[in-house]
């Protein structure tokens, strides 16, 4: 690919950017809601529609489904999507850390192949860091990194949860080694500042975007529409989860709290996302549920294409997020889109979204603590509320959260490097 330099509104000279996305554990048109995908390839598919709506030049780099070829193909104007094959076949995200170099030979190979060459390397989680780091020598370019999640911030918000030291000690050498860190909310910049000790300038923030012509409000009698269409009693208060199931995202809380909404509520939670590797934990808490005098209140809908999930929310009257830790959170972002509130825990984006609102820009409760009664209340508040949102609020707030936006403040940052 040539190095493009444009004239724009005829006098300022804008260099259009050449840039290896690598996404290598997860492919960024994978089902989101499925085990290993989730916000990252929504992310991955937002930005970098915007990067080539603007002109610039994207490949994602991710692995092939099968050994055989290489597989490249254009998903979008100036985004395309490669698969080098690496010959090692299908991998599990556990077991592709010893595999790093090999993958990067084959990027590597592949690129000389194809003749192209990029203005810089973008890795995405800590896996593709690693196959960055090696590109980064290869290729002489600058190695930005997102790590999505950090290990140690993930043990350290849920018990359960268990992520090796080979993941936490890469995380802090990729760190210090990459040329800049790129978060999506505040208080994650805060956490890799504080985790690896890093001086300010080499943490950027660029908040996630939503796509609003997908993601926006229906009507009243639409939305109506959408929970009778679903399946759902009009009546009936529907109580929406959406996420990988882990048990990170905290919907033991979920469930508590749900058991103690008042008797006179009629209602119904349902749990978006989650494939065949989560029917473990799905039956586990199914459990709970009955346990907690929830029998046929409970519904686990199995992955939601991201396209359907606007229907969901719309028909929603609350969306819940309990999870212990979030990179950024992104099911808050469409769900307010969609004119339906949140209460959430403060994790990811929350701070910023909610808890900066008063009553008259009602979007949702931020709750601080895990205490079923305190979310029992709120979801109930919620419920009750005055839904859709209001327009003008939700086009206020979610004002900050373009994709167009977050490409623009990625090429000044890329720029500054
Ligand atoms: N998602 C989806 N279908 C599902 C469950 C989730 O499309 O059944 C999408 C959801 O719309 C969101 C992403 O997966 O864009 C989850 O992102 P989030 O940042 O909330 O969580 P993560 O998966 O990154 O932990």
């Amino acid at each position: 690919m040539p190095n493009i330099t444009v004239l724009q509104g005829g006098c300022e000279k804008v260099t259009k950017m050449r840039i290896a996305f690598l996404s290598i554990h997860s492919s960024p048109l994978g089902r989101a809601g499925e085990k290993d995908t989730g916000g990252m390839s929504t992310f991955l598919r937002g930005l970098s529609s915007a990067l080539g709506e603007a002109g610039h030049k994207v490949d994602l780099f991710t692995r092939p489904d099968s050994a055989g070829k290489d597989l490249v193909r254009e998903i979008k104007a100036g985004v395309r999507l490669v698969c080098p094959d690496d010959g090692l076949g299908p991998l599990s995200k556990q077991e592709l850390y010893p595999h790093y170099r090999t993958i990067a030979e084959s990027i590597d190979r592949f690129c000389r192949g194809d003749n192209s060459r990029y203005d810089l390397i973008f890795s995405h989680y800590w896996l593709s860091g690693c196959v960055g780091q090696v590109l980064k020598k290869n290729w002489n370019v600058p190695h930005m990194l997102m790590f999505h999640t950090l290990g140690r911030a993930k043990n350290e918000a849920c018990p359960e949860e268990n992520e090796p030291l080979l993941r936490l000690e890469a995380e802090k050498e990729l760190a210090r080694s990459c040329d800049l860190i790129i978060t999506a909310a505040k208080q994650e910049k805060e956490k890799i500042l504080t985790y690896f000790d890093l001086p300010l300038e080499k943490v950027a923030l660029i908040p996630c975007g939503i796509n609003r012509e997908i993601f926006k409000a229906l009507g009243i009698h639409q939305r109506l529409r959408a929970k009778e269409q679903l399946g759902w009693e009009k009546k009936t208060k529907i109580i929406l989860s959406v996420g990988r199931i882990e048990p990170v995202k905290g919907l033991d809380l979920l469930l508590k709290a749900a058991s103690l909404l008042p008797a006179e509520e009629s209602f119904q939670v349902v749990i978006a996302g989650g494939d065949k590797s989560s029917s473990i934990q799905v039956e586990s808490y199914k459990k709970t549920a009955a346990r907690l005098g929830l029998e046929g209140k409970v519904y686990f809908t199995g992955i939601v294409e991201h396209e359907k999930l606007p229907f969901y929310y719309n028909a929603a009257d609350v969306t819940v997020l309990t999870s212990h830790y979030e990179s950024f959170g992104l099911v808050a972002l469409e769900s307010i889109a969609c004119g339906t509130p949140v209460v959430a825990s403060p994790v990811g984006i929350i701070p910023e979204l909610i808890a900066t609102g008063n009553n008259d820009d009602f979007i949702g409760y931020m709750v601080e603590n895990r205490n079923p009664p305190t979310w029992a209340e709120k979801i109930s508040r919620a419920l009750n509320s005055n839904k859709p949102l209001d327009q003008s609020v939700l086009d206020t707030r979610l004002a900050p959260y373009s994709w167009k936006q977050a490409a623009s403040e990625l090429i000044t940052v890329i720029n500054s490097l």
